[in-house]
């Protein structure tokens, strides 16, 4: 599959899927939600640096769910959007003034990096995520389903190309 038609594809697929929230998908080197504009970016990237401490956060509290990176990742982001409103200004400030903290410091040890997930806008995402995924699962599987298989797809003709 052509890597530009198979972006297309899934951009149109998660576009449908956030419009009761209001969002829009586009792709890009990392997940993240623009609050400004409405925007979650999404990832095809698999970098185990990036996604393990998040995952080591997520599944610690939610060990019940057995959802790909990805699934997690979007619906965190998701989270920032349907919690920032409940997060009281104390709340706020102290996301910054943890996150400043972790910037300013040059050597991060993991359990440095996990503080991040402590932060309260943090840990309201992915506690929204969490009880998201659990509660629609039907209609995750049914997005999952066609984009996981358009991502097999373009590793399919990755691979392909790799080889010839
Ligand atoms: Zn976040």
């Amino acid at each position: 599959m052509d890597i530009v038609e198979g972006i297309k594809q899934i951009t149109t697929v998660l576009n449908d899927y956030l419009k009761p929230f209001g969002l829009v998908a586009e792709m890009d080197y990392e997940f993240a939600y623009y609050w400004e504009s409405d925007l979650i970016t999404f990832s095809l990237l698999d970098i185990p640096e990036a996604s393990n401490l998040f995952l080591l956060d997520a599944e610690s509290r939610f060990p019940q769910i057995k959802a790909p990176f990805f699934i997690w990742a979007l619906h965190h982001e998701i989270g920032h959007n349907c919690t920032y409103d409940d997060l009281s200004e104390e709340e706020i400030a102290e996301s910054y003034a943890i996150k400043n903290k972790i910037l300013e410091t040059e050597e991060h040890s993991d359990n440095d990096k996990m503080l991040y997930y402590t932060c309260p806008d943090e840990y309201a995402a992915t506690d929204w995520a969490g009880n998201y995924i659990m509660t629609h699962q039907e209609r995750i599987a049914k997005m999952w389903n066609v984009v996981s298989d358009i991502i097999r797809q373009l590793k399919e003709s990755y691979d392909d190309e790799e080889r010839s």
